[in-house]
């Protein structure tokens, strides 16, 4: 009957799917945790209380109706779980792999708060769509009617992907340009394998494919065909290029050779897990293979970094923060999963300059954690006369990024840009300064995540939809 799995938190612990062993994982790029076996998925999901007003789900940047698909997997429905989770979630198998639960979804669950342990949602939100792909659930698009408009999205990442499928629902005419030879952004060439395998990637690409989301890909927009070209062609035009401009280190010997972006580095082992040829791996330059690496930077991308380095192979790597643990950026989860596997932390130190051309040590510098900004964080302090050298083949700079500046590379008078270089847009619609043009995830928000790109596509969709609805009738079929 109807919740009777359910309320099983006091007498079943909180499980995560097995990890693998650190000595076994740190030598492979396939994902760290195994998948659940039925009967777990469905234990774990009885833990959940069914609150009332499920925090969790306030929290979900997607609104998922998390209580209601836990139930239907502790009850075994699994479809209509499926059919319940991907209502509100593109790729839900996705974000249950690499959305921080820590701090959306399962952070707000009330039995952690209780000390239970969180339920283990995201790992139950990929159980069930992984299953629904195993057993076929998961069917091309297929619109109910075609219609004449057409609307054009610049950039393949989550945001122009969760927009596309759901103006090709409609029935729409869709077309996904990217200066990329393959479609998913940054779940494709940044996010490594080890968080997100490639093939799950590949299959919703193939899934927009089949259903008729049409992908120009190797088309650098600004290069290979104009801004204005593309809105001549559409109806309405959706810009989802996210954040690529890396920051850059200063100091003396911060152009030498060994110093590297980590976007660069990533993006070249992922490339290779693709098969690809990478001449800049195979020349060392991109490989970290039998070097002393140092990553530079506390965020995902660093972590990201130091634990591809490990996976090809480095002599040592160490991760330099200028501030404590407690106050890095990048997910706990994360860096443990990085120590387990062997990466040295050295908190409150950041590099002053570099020693050789090839690199060949760190000047690092010894900071404090000093009096509080305006934000109440407080700022990191150098220690005077505390330098010391760190030996360095390569390293590797993780400190964030920003908007390249798209009206100017463009050309495109009118489109209004914040004071940090992202695309002013309405956060619940995504329109911006232009009629008919739209942005959305990185390029409006600055780096954030999957789950918010998702989120902003589908709002804008639907204000796309409204809006062509509001203009002069189009003839349907
Ligand atoms: P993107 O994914 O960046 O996609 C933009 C696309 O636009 C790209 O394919 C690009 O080639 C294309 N493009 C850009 N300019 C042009 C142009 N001129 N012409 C044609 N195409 C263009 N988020 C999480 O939720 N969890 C994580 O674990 C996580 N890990 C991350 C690890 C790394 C290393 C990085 C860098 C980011 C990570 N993120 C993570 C953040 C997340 O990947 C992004 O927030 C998200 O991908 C943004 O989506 P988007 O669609 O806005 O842009
Ligand atoms: Fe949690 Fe992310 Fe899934 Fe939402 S989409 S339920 S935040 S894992
Ligand atoms: Fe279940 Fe936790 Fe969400 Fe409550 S907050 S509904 S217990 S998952």
């Amino acid at each position: 009957m109807s919740g009777q799995q359910m309320l099983k938190f006091v007498s079943i612990e909180r499980a995560m799917p097995e990890k693998r062993d650190a000595n076994v994982r740190r030598h492979d790029f396939h994902e760290i945790y195994a998948e659940y076996a039925h009967e777990k998925a469905r234990e774990q999901a009885g833990r959940c209380s069914q609150c009332g007003v499920p925090y969790c789900q306030s929290h979900c940047p997607l609104h998922n109706n998390i209580p209601d698909w836990l139930m239907l997997t502790a009850e075994g429905r699994l479809r209509e779980a499926y059919e319940l989770s991907q209502a509100t979630n593109t790729f839900p198998e996705i974000c249950g792999r690499i959305c921080p639960q820590d701090r959306l979804c399962e952070g707000n669950c009330v039995i952690e708060q209780a000390g239970h342990g969180t339920v283990t949602i995201g790992a139950v939100e990929k159980y069930i769509t992984d299953t629904a792909w195993e057993e076929g659930w998961v069917e091309p698009i297929a619109p109910a009617v075609e219609r004449d408009e057409s609307v054009g999205i610049i950039g393949a990442g989550p945001g122009g992907l969760a927009a596309a499928d759901v103006l090709r629902r409609a029935g729409l005419q869709v077309t996904v340009y990217d200066r990329y030879d393959r479609a998913g952004g940054l779940m494709t060439y940044g996010i490594p394998g080890f968080k997100l395998e490639k093939p799950v990637v590949m299959r919703r690409n193939e899934q927009l494919e089949a259903g008729g989301v049409e992908f120009v890909l190797d088309c650098n927009v600004g290069e290979d065909i104009s801004f204005d070209a593309i809105r001549g062609r559409h109806d309405a035009v959706l810009i989802a290029t996210g954040v690529y401009k890396s920051r850059e280190l200063t100091g003396p010997g911060a152009g030498s050779q060994g110093i590297v972006r980590a976007l660069d580095y990533l993006t070249a082992s992922n490339r290779k897990s693709f098969g690809d040829d990478v001449p800049e791996f195979d020349s060392g330059e991109l490989n970290a293979e039998g070097k002393r690496v140092v990553v530079i930077g506390g965020g995902d991308t660093a972590m990201d970094c130091v634990r591809t380095a490990v996976r090809q192979g480095a002599k040592s790597v160490k991760c330099l923060y200028r501030r404590d643990r407690a106050n890095m950026p990048g997910s706990q989860r994360e860096v443990a999963n990085a120590e387990e596997e062997g990466v040295e932390f050295v908190w409150l130190s950041a590099p002053k300059g570099f020693v050789g051309d090839p690199v060949e040590e760190v000047v690092v510098q010894r900071m404090l954690l000093g009096t509080p900004d305006a934000t109440g964080r407080q700022t990191p302090e150098v220690i005077e006369g505390a330098d010391y050298a760190e030996p360095a083949d390569m390293v590797i700079k993780a400190l964030g990024f920003e908007p390249e500046e798209l009206p100017k590379l463009w050309g495109v008078d009118g489109l209004e840009v914040t004071r940090w270089g992202t695309v002013k847009a309405e956060f619940t619609t995504g329109r911006t300064s232009i009629p008919g043009v739209y942005a959305v995830g990185d390029i409006v928000r600055g780096a954030s995540l999957v789950v918010w790109a998702i989120r902003d596509g589908r709002d804008a969709a639907q204000a796309i939809l409204e809006d062509l609805a509001a203009q002069p009738a189009v003839a349907a079929e």
